[in-house]
């Protein structure tokens, strides 16, 4: 049996540059699964398995579908469930969540993935997603940029300031679903389907 500490994955992933989420994001929505009893999730975005080991550590009955398009970093996150040893509790897939279907519906939905497509993702797994589930999308204050994008100059980083403030729009005047915004980690919409 092989002995992992989480802080192992957080030190990886800050060596590394890869953006997993924030320490008070990933403690909100473990609280957030916890206190409404969120049994089956579904992830965009697995990076290197870091917030679905994290999701599924907070009750073993809890199951966690994953979806990660980069091979490099699903065959890391394959490892760290495995070392976790949570196969039994985390299904992950290697595929652009833009071109897969599944049958499953799930109780909460976590967007967690290229901040460009948000509108798609959300689009394409309302369907995936129980009435009365959640969707929770993360980053979108985008480092601060979204609120004041003045400090960059960066022509693509500009364009994806402006799709995260479409998403946000659209995220208000959805009336299928009831957002609130939170000022954390990265910046965390918690979307309820209504209908
Ligand atoms: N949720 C992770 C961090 C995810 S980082 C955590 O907190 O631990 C975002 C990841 O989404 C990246 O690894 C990227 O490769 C992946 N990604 C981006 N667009 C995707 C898509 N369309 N389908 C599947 N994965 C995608
Ligand atoms: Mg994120």
């Amino acid at each position: 049996m092989v002995h992992i500490r989480i802080e192992s994955l957080e030190e990886y992933a800050k060596i590394n540059n890869i953006p997993i989420m924030q320490k008070d994001g990933i403690e909100f929505l473990t609280n957030y699964i916890k206190e409404n009893n969120i049994k089956n999730i579904l992830e965009i975005g697995s990076a290197i398995g870091y917030s679905a080991i994290k999701m599924a550590s907070v009750k073993s009955d809890i199951k966690v579908t994953t979806i990660e398009r980069d091979k490099e970093r699903y065959d890391l996150a394959v490892k760290n469930i495995n070392d976790f040893n949570l196969n039994n509790q985390i299904t992950i897939i290697n595929a652009d969540a833009l071109f897969i279907d599944l049958d499953e519906t799930f109780d909460l939905i976590f967007i967690d993935a290229a901040k460009a497509q948000y509108i798609k993702f959300f689009e394409k797994f309302d369907k995936n997603l129980k009435v009365n589930g959640v969707i929770v999308s993360d980053n979108l204050s985008f480092h601060g940029l979204v609120l004041d994008d003045s400090k960059t100059h960066n022509r693509n980083t500009k364009q994806l300031v402006k799709k995260i403030r479409k998403y946000i729009e659209y995220l208000k005047e959805n009336k299928s679903y009831k957002t609130t915004f939170y000022a954390l980690g990265d910046g965390i919409a918690v979307s309820i389907k209504m209908e």
